[in-house]
């Protein structure tokens, strides 16, 4: 007879997905061995060997009293089982598990909400900034501030509307008086945001800036090496451009941020104007 863990009857497919999700995140935070709570819904014991002596606890309906403290180690069934999760409940769970969010420094810093993310969950192309400003902590949405218009101007330029895109960043609470994010706060933010991407599952991802780049790639390097390749990203494939606030200061730089933006349409089968 061979003990498998296995999932209580009444987890429902979305209970499922949820705990999949949950798992992957404390995965992303480094954590790989989880220990599942004893309760008396807590584990199946599954008969697998034909002709062997059945178990009491089998007789009992093959749930046993307490868990033998055994690691709960989520297997590729479980994977399996959520293959096609539905992305907006997903995301709301990861928005939940955000909750009113104390785990950086920012929380104390004037921030006056969390931006969480926005646009169509099961997008094909999603950008990443760096972190909100003064008047998307005032909306609760990236980007809609001057930066943001220009953003919607190059989604537009691609021949796509923002609901069609999905858009978040690397820290979700504003950095006081717009500094960038300290490497600390991106990293404590950033498991969120990778989940967001495994859920959404976009097929291209634009980083704007540095720190988005930096973060997303775990590299330290220059806008000026990362940008003009394909870089694979947790199964989807990740390009740099410059940040639209960068643009805004130096508009000189659109027409490269363009050429960045012609090569993902190329990628996800946009048509990329003649001119
Ligand atoms: N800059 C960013 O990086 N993100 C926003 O949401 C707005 C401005």
């Amino acid at each position: 007879m061979r003990y498998k863990q296995s999932m209580p009857r009444n987890l429902t497919p979305e209970k499922l997905r949820a705990l999949a999700d949950r798992v992957n995140y404390y995965r992303d935070l480094g954590i790989h061995d989880l220990y599942r709570r004893p309760a008396d819904e807590s584990l199946e014991v599954i008969e697998e060997t034909v002709g062997a002596p059945s178990s009491p606890s089998l007789a009992e309906g093959g749930v046993v009293e307490k868990t033998t403290g055994a690691p709960f180690k989520p297997s590729v069934g479980l994977s399996g089982e959520v293959s096609a999760p539905d992305p907006t409940a997903a995301l709301r769970l990861i928005r939940e598990d955000l909750g009113d969010c104390t785990r950086c420094r920012l929380h104390q810093q004037g921030r006056k909400q969390i931006v969480f993310g926005v646009g169509n969950p099961e997008a094909d192309l999603m950008f990443v900034g760096e972190g909100p400003g003064a008047d998307e902590d005032e909306q609760g949405e990236p980007f809609v501030g001057r930066a943001g218009q220009l953003l919607n101007k190059m989604i537009e330029a691609m021949g796509l509307r923002r609901d069609q895109v999905y858009i978040a960043n690397v820290v979700k609470c504003r950095p006081p008086g717009n500094r960038t994010p300290e490497r600390d706060e991106c990293d404590t933010c950033s498991p969120f945001l990778m989940r967001q991407i495994d859920v959404i599952k976009p097929r291209a991802i634009v980083a704007l800036g540095a720190v988005a780049a930096k973060t997303l790639l775990g590299l330290n390097d220059t806008m000026a090496n990362m940008r003009g390749q394909w870089f694979d990203f947790r199964g989807t494939r990740l390009r740099v451009t410059y940040h639209p606030a960068y643009l805004l200061r130096d508009p000189r730089q659109k027409g490269e941020a363009w050429k960045d933006l012609q090569e993902v349409m190329k990628y996800l089968g946009l048509e990329v104007p003649k001119k």
